[in-house]
């Protein structure tokens, strides 16, 4: 099967005619392309993270609440008050975190937006931006756009740890910040206390920031716990914490997430983001008061229903041949693949979704250097039981 077929939208030999030196370098989104592929083969969707059940019913009435109450005009630009206020509650009763809503939060067009406005907002052309590796695609084309550096700190597996020397070694200078997913996409670590405070010493010995994607908060496996950097000694005022309601709520396609940082930060991110999107949808704000006043049950839940999905998935995959790395966080799997003797981790997605009828995401999509991810692939679990059943079905027609 051609190589070509898994990214049928790369026109690789050709640079368009008008494109703009700054797109040149990066492609498409892979995770994306997945989902258009999946659904051209008809086949099981594990690639793309989006939930396939459905949204808790009171969102979606208060989302419709909203709608038929008219609030269907801009909110503010930094997002609505009683949506900030919200937050900031939330942040006080999770993590003894005290946030000025009118200076230290802002709504935004989910975190890949929140993302690139903070990169947009704090760096220039050649800073360095530290990213461990494997990191979520996003991270790779923000950094381009900004004209930064992207420096590689290791996640070894199994265990996705890092070499903490390496890590010293990646700050210089030039380093104006550090890009932290915890829990992680796509392995699944949480990273611990120790790890984070050595690298909060290392963000205060050169004077940068942590900017901290932490959608998958409440996502959590084996009694791992969430600490938010942000409230470790000496990070308030270096740390940019992203969040949305996406993964929390299974509301991937409403777009709304928020950025916490100090006045000074938020007002330059807010500027970014004014002139990006003007801002989040109104409504959906709405809903998201509803939302972030959820009892603590709800998380409770969310944890426990995903480790089932997450035991599921694990298990499928050891049935039908694959090594999978146990994520004890967020919702995807990294798995081994070497077993089929495929020669890399395109020919085989390829062959997946083609032939066998299941999607997931190829591991060289999560690493610069395409050969350290060819034998492995990311498959996502935030999926009905039936689809996960679905897929096991197909999946053992692979032949070992
Ligand atoms: N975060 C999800 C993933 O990694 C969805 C990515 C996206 O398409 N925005 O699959």
């Amino acid at each position: 099967m051609a190589k070509s077929s898994v990214r049928p939208n790369q026109v690789t030999d050709r640079r368009p005619r008008f494109e703009a030196q700054r797109t040149v370098s990066f492609t498409e989104s892979v995770i994306r392309e997945m989902t258009r592929l999946a659904q051209i083969h008809t086949a099981v969707n594990l690639a793309q993270g989006f939930p396939d059940f459905p949204a808790p019913a009171d969102l979606k009435e208060a989302a419709c609440r909203a709608i038929n109450d008219d609030q269907n005009q801009y909110s503010i630009t930094w997002g609505a008050k009683n949506f900030r206020q919200a937050i900031a509650a939330k942040y006080r009763q999770w993590h003894g975190l005290e946030l000025d809503p009118e200076r230290e939060i802002t709504v935004c067009c989910g975190a890949t937006e929140g993302m690139i406005a903070t990169l947009l907002a704090v760096t220039n052309p050649g800073d360095e931006v530290i990213v461990f590796e494997p990191y979520y695609e996003n991270y790779h084309p923000d950094t381009l756009l900004c004209g930064a550096t992207r420096r590689i700190v290791s996640l070894q597996a199994p265990d996705w740890t890092f070499d903490p020397a390496e890590l010293r070694q990646a700050f210089n200078a030039r380093t104006k910040a550090i890009i932290i997913n915890s829990p992680n996409n796509p392995t699944g670590k949480v990273f611990g206390r120790e790890e984070l405070e050595l690298i909060a010493s290392l963000c205060e010995e050169h004077d940068c920031l942590a900017i901290t994607d932490e959608i998958y908060e409440h996502i959590l496996f084996d009694g791992a716990t969430h600490i938010p950097p942000i409230t470790l000694a000496n990070m308030r005022h270096r740390s940019v914490l992203i969040n949305s309601m996406s993964k929390t709520y299974s509301v991937t396609g409403w777009r709304v997430g928020w950025v916490i940082a100090s006045p000074d930060l938020s007002a330059s991110i807010r500027k970014v983001h004014d002139f990006l999107t003007v801002g989040a949808a109104t409504p959906l704000q709405q809903a998201g008061v509803h939302a972030l006043s959820l009892p603590e049950s709800y998380y409770a839940h969310l944890s426990t229903d995903y480790v089932q999905r997450r035991d599921a998935i694990v298990d499928i995959l050891k049935r039908t041949g694959f090594k999978p790395f146990v994520p004890r966080g967020a919702y995807y799997v990294m798995a081994d693949i070497s077993a089929f003797g495929f020669p890399n981790d395109q020919a085989f997605a390829a062959h997946l979704v083609e032939n066998i009828g299941v999607a997931a995401v190829p591991g060289s999509s999560f690493f610069e250097n395409a050969a350290l991810g060819s034998q492995l692939i990311r498959f996502c679990f935030c999926k009905k039981f039936e689809t996960l059943h679905a897929a096991e079905e197909k999946l053992s027609r692979l032949a070992k």
